[in-house]
């Protein structure tokens, strides 16, 4: 069984990775101060996605549930 935890953490690190690709897309046509804006936004969106990223490998590392057998070991434990 998948840990709830890491699925969730690994689904809002889809979201912001997602995100960050399609403000990564509005650069292509913009120019001056809309460019400017838009280099903002991309940016606040990395760092959610850093944050993302750091918060699931943070996760996987103390509860140690993205390690194959992990899971199981745990499992047999709580039955
Ligand atoms: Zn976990």
């Amino acid at each position: 069984m998948q840990c709830p935890e890491r699925t969730r953490r690994l689904d809002h690190f889809e979201r912001t990775a997602r995100a960050y690709a399609e403000a990564i897309g509005g650069l292509r046509d913009l120019q001056g101060y809309e460019l400017i804006a838009q280099e903002r936004l991309v940016n606040h969106i990395r760092e959610a996605c850093d944050a993302a990223a750091a918060a699931l490998a943070e996760h996987q590392q103390s509860h140690g549930c993205a390690r194959a057998g992990v899971a199981q070991n745990l499992e047999n434990k709580v039955a």
